[in-house]
């Protein structure tokens, strides 16, 4: 299938690529690496007039650690974070989604960036950003502003993005000691979306009561979907069976699955409420050592 025509943007520096954005608004689409994009476009989802390929701008692919936060570029690839020491080490929650994302194709070009910025409820990396807390940085031509990730995603492929904005940084923060995580993905095949899949981060102190928890779920809601009233539960909880049953409940029912060539609401429903206890089993066995 051929996409509609454009007229194809190559900008050599952030400034150029914000102008362009700002005269065309709308009209324009921002190219990474294109793997939900072209797709879109080729079944006529998108029919973007003008295309601005962010893909020049090399200062936007980092990984870096300062005082307790990774900044991660916006352009930076899913296998330059697959192969980052940083993230194995300080984010196992991220270095465990990423094998799961897609296949090794698709992950040598996708981007972090695109992956959120394209607010597909079934993409992974939404799931595990609202579990660890994340902030978002989008450059307009107004300058930088921060969107906490609770924030970020606003509707059915909507985030809180404006037309206008590229998404340059992603900042996590670095979980404190006696803290664990885990994503449990069901997928039809690998290289496939997710069926269901379940983002956990928990935190416990040293009486092994949970301080902090995030739980979050792809593919199962019209956004990726942060599970406030199960969070609510576990902390203050020791993360015992009652308190796992009782969160992976609330998952199980406050989702909104559709009904699809993936499965029924009914499966999506129960595979969420196991991968919902499998996942905050793990993370809890984690963060306890
Ligand atoms: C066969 C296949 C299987 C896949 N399976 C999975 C999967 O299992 N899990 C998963 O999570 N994903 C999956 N994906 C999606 C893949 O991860 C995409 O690459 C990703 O969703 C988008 O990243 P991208 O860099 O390719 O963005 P692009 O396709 O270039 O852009 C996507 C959207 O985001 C916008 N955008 C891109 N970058 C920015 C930016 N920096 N600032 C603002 N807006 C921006 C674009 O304008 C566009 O609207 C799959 C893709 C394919 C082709």
């Amino acid at each position: 299938m051929i996409p509609p025509a454009f007229d194809y943007h190559a900008p050599q520096t952030l400034e150029e690529a914000l102008s362009l954005l700002d005269e065309y608004g709308d009209d324009a689409k921002i190219l990474s690496g294109g793997h939900s994009l072209i797709p879109m476009m080729k079944l006529r989802l998108a029919q973007p007039e003008h295309i601005v390929d962010i893909n020049a701008l090399t200062e936007l692919e980092y990984i870096r650690e300062e005082n307790g936060v990774i900044y991660i570029g916006g352009l930076t690839r899913e296998v330059a974070l697959e192969e980052s020491d940083i993230i194995h080490a300080r984010l196992p929650l991220v270095s465990e989604v990423l094998p799961l994302i897609a296949d090794p194709q698709v992950r040598n070009l996708a981007t972090i960036g695109g992956n959120l910025a394209h607010g597909d409820p079934g993409n992974d990396h939404p799931a595990v950003m609202l579990a660890l807390g994340a902030t978002i940085v989008a450059q307009g031509p107004e300058g930088k502003r921060s969107i906490h990730i609770n924030d970020f995603f606003e509707d059915f492929y909507m985030t809180a993005l404006e037309p206008e904005e590229i998404l340059t940084e992603i900042q996590i923060p670095v979980p404190p000691q006696g803290s664990g995580g885990s994503y449990k993905k069901l997928e039809r095949k690998v290289g496939d979306y997710a069926v269901a899949g379940v983002a956990a981060q928990v935190t416990v102190d040293g009486s092994g009561a949970c301080t902090s928890a995030g739980l979050a779920l792809t593919n199962v809601h019209y956004i990726p979907f942060k599970v406030t009233d199960g969070e609510d539960v576990l902390v203050g909880s020791k993360l015992d069976k009652e308190a796992i049953e009782k969160a992976a409940g609330i998952a199980s029912e406050q989702c909104d699955p559709s009904n699809d060539l993936r499965g029924s609401v009914e499966y999506k429903r129960a595979m969420v409420l196991e991968l919902t206890r499998r996942a905050l089993r793990d993370a809890a066995n984690q963060a306890r050592g």
